[in-house]
């Protein structure tokens, strides 16, 4: 499933020769996901059980939020799952999403739910209220306090989609992870700290790094393991990055010429990684299937 070039040996991190990392395909590798979910959800249905269904609310027209939830709807097309999809307009109003959240908590049709973040601004929407209105069990996002505290208490709970899809990419390097050294850039509470918690889980060790971080360069020198969550265009120099570390790069931005690029300045990052993800193509499609998974997860409960 992952893309290969030049490297020398993937099973030791310090201080390989490396020449050019392994590529950690998220695409592939998330198509891999969706078909075998297609297959159970499949599977389930004939046997008599209805479809698992994913609600969707995106409020107000930040292009951005609807190219994302575009490609969800899509993918839960794709697997069979029942989309059911509120598109509102950003006046609609705090009151009358809680209402739609508490007609979706109560409807036996709908496993999971999803409310595409950011809400627009200006209109006193309270994200965190609106979160923490939706059923712990439909939290197909993993956002919901209830679930934030499971994953700091190391309890099983629908995980946030884009550290659950960090981590199996991080899994695809067949590294022991045990006593390795993670840093990761970035303390939000949709990627940077849950991966960071998800991390720790797996006895690595956990530096998280921010804008306040003194020397960025010389923590992420250290790293084993660099988890790039920032939202700046290649902030993460190559050149900081320690020869054979893994390198995972979640940023989405447009540079100064228009093109999409990662946290991460990807080509020198390369030379001296053993793997390192895509931009597009490697967290970003991850984040997609392990949504449906959340989903799949809710409705098997
Ligand atoms: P946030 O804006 O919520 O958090 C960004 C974090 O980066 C903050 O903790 C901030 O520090 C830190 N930061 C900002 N500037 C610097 C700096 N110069 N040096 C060190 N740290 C800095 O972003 P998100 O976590 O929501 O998203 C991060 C990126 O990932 C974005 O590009 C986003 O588009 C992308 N993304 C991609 C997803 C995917 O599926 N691929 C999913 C979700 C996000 P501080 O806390 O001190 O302000």
């Amino acid at each position: 499933m992952l893309l290969q070039s030049s490297h020398s040996s993937p099973s030791a991190l310090m201080d390989l020769p490396v020449t050019s990392a392994r590529l950690l395909d998220g695409k592939a590798l998330a198509e891999q996901i969706l078909t075998t979910l297609q297959r159970e959800v499949a599977e389930k249905m004939a046997t008599g059980l209805p479809a698992p269904g994913l609600a969707t609310i995106l409020v107000g027209h930040d292009p951005a939020s609807h190219i994302y939830v575009r490609n969800k709807r899509r993918a839960c097309e794709k697997v069979g799952m029942t989309n059911i999809h509120h598109e509102l307009d950003k006046a609609y109003g705090q009151t009358a999403l809680l209402r739609l959240i508490a007609q979706l908590n109560a409807d036996p049709s709908v496993h999971g739910i999803l409310v595409q973040l950011p809400l627009p601004k200006g209109c006193d929407y309270d994200e965190n209220e609106i979160l923490a209105a939706i059923d712990p069990n439909k939290d197909a996002d993993g956002f919901h306090p209830f679930n934030q505290g499971a994953l700091m208490q190391g309890r099983k709970a629908p995980v946030p989609c884009t550290p659950k899809g960090i981590m199996r990419l991080l899994d695809e390097c067949g590294l022991q992870l045990k006593g390795l050294h993670a840093v990761v850039v970035g303390r939000s509470n949709i990627v940077g700290k849950p991966v960071a918690l998800l991390l720790l889980e797996r006895h690595l060790t956990v530096t998280i790094c921010h804008s306040r971080t003194r020397d960025l360069a010389a923590e992420v020198g250290r790293a084993d393991i660099v988890v790039a969550a920032v939202g700046v265009p290649e902030l993460v120099r190559g050149a900081w990055i320690k020869k054979g570390a893994v390198v995972l790069d979640v940023g989405i931005n447009r540079n100064t010429e228009g093109k999409l690029v990662g946290d991460v300045e990807f080509h020198a990052a390369a030379a001296r990684a053993s793997w390192i993800t895509p931009v597009p193509g490697g967290v970003g499609p991850m984040t997609i299937a392990m949504l449906l998974q959340n989903t799949f997860e809710a409705y098997n409960r």
